[in-house]
């Protein structure tokens, strides 16, 4: 039979305990990190008329569909 010192066994309980926590929440992280860019990638709002609009094209300047305008690509922030 081994002999383990019950606060050894405790804090490595806990040691593992809180890594795994760690974890899950650096993956989820990078999961909704993921997520979000590929949502927000394809999305534009007109800076004339103010429409967001989707664009999947590879033009570098987007034409919004409501008036025509040419957008500059940047990134949107998810409020
Ligand atoms: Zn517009």
């Amino acid at each position: 039979m081994i002999q383990v010192a019950l606060p050894w066994l405790v804090g490595v309980y806990l040691l593992v305990f809180l890594a795994a926590i760690f974890f899950a929440w650096i993956a989820y992280e990078i999961v909704r990190k993921f997520r979000e860019g590929r949502s927000l990638r394809h999305r534009l709002r007109c800076t004339i008329c103010g429409m967001e609009y989707e664009d999947r094209t590879p033009a570098l300047l987007p034409r919004c569909p409501r008036c025509g305008g040419l957008n500059e690509r940047f990134k949107l922030r998810a409020y």
